[in-house]
């Protein structure tokens, strides 16, 4: 799957879910979102279909997300149906990992690789006054070990920098990475409808953050680990793991994008962002060929988005990244 700017489309995210057992205060509402219904939400085996349809023209890659993917029950049946295909190569998961210790097992005999696991602070009560969920600190250290002890690799610890909440433990996250295998990414905290004021006034862009590295220590550039998808990496000299940044405000990176986004009801965007997507759930429950509507949303895949700091009107309506999984 070629578009019409010569990029290469190979890597599906999946959202299983627009749930979540987290409120993220940079994510979602504390009251929660207006929850898709039962109905209108795919099924696994429509998924599998999916993925099964686009795997001859050109998907190698799938990533599950949400919401919280491992909310939605059984979630390793749906990557054991997806394991079964034979072009899709890789298989990943992006999770809070608040059930990671639960189910690791499951997903991984069932085909997951490797996980990206949120974790906005090292700090329990940060990440409980974060995440707006008293004791989720401790669950998902509980799901980091677990990750390890399973062997997923590589680890990816996502963080969003946020002033005056995290700002202030970009060096000690980045200094995990000397003696930790781990990918730490900090991701620029990007504007939705329920954030507007929040990402505009706590933002910190990763200029700053790569500067504030280099004051510690030498910093190289380096090819990132599989997957490397929008972020630019870097390590410390003999560290074990890498350093990344994700700049979607600061740097567009969209001339590197090789992804569609799949919702959970079913709704094929070529975008995180604006409002451009595709029903292909209709088409199938109605017994239609999806392979010229996916051809066609390929087609009109936007060049790049045009997120603007403190509007909603860049991101084409979106309440929340959990509805479109990030
Ligand atoms: N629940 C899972 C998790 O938190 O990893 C998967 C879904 S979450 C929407 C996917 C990623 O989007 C997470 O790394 C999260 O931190 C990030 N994210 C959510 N809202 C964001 C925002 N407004 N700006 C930047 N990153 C955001
Ligand atoms: Fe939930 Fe992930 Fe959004 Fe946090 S970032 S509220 S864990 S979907």
């Amino acid at each position: 799957m070629i578009d019409q700017f010569g990029r290469k489309i190979e890597y599906l995210r999946i959202s299983v879910t627009d749930k979540c057992n987290l409120r993220c205060v940079y994510c979602m509402p504390m009251e929660g979102l207006d929850w898709l219904k039962r109905q209108s939400i795919l099924s696994f085996e429509e998924i599998a279909d999916i993925v099964r349809t686009m795997a001859p023209i050109g998907l190698r890659k799938v990533r599950f997300t949400g919401g919280e993917p491992l909310v939605r029950k059984d979630l390793w049946r749906l990557v054991e149906m997806v394991a079964q295909i034979p072009e899709i190569e890789d298989i990943s998961l992006s999770t809070n990992a608040v059930l990671l210790a639960e189910q690791g097992h499951k997903l991984r005999d069932a085909g997951i690789n490797r996980v990206n696991i949120s974790l906005d602070s090292l700090k329990a009560d940060r990440v409980d006054a974060i995440s707006r969920r008293p004791g989720s600190f401790d669950r998902i250290m509980h799901g980091i070990e677990v990750a390890q002890e399973l062997d997923f690799h590589p680890i990816k610890i996502n963080v969003v920098v946020i002033g005056g909440q995290n700002d202030d433990e970009i060096e000690d996250f980045a200094l995990m990475t000397k003696d930790k295998p781990w990918s730490v990414r900090f991701i620029e905290l990007m504007p939705t409808g329920s954030n507007l004021d929040l990402s505009a006034k706590n933002f910190v862009s990763c200029q700053e953050v790569l500067s504030r590295l280099r004051a510690i220590s030498e910093l190289h550039p380096v090819t990132g680990p599989i997957g490397n998808g929008p972020a630019t990496y870097f390590k410390f000299p003999d560290a074990k793991g890498t350093v990344g940044v994700i700049t979607p405000m600061s740097h567009n990176f969209c001339d590197k994008c090789n992804r569609m986004r799949l919702t959970a009801d079913g709704q094929l965007r070529p975008c995180l962002f604006g409002d451009i997507q595709t029903n292909l759930r209709d088409a199938m429950r109605e017994g239609r060929d999806i392979v010229p509507l996916i051809e066609e949303t390929l087609r009109i895949k936007p060049e790049k988005h045009h997120l603007i700091q403190g509007s909603m009107e860049g991101s084409g309506g979106l309440v929340a990244l959990s509805q479109t999984g990030g």
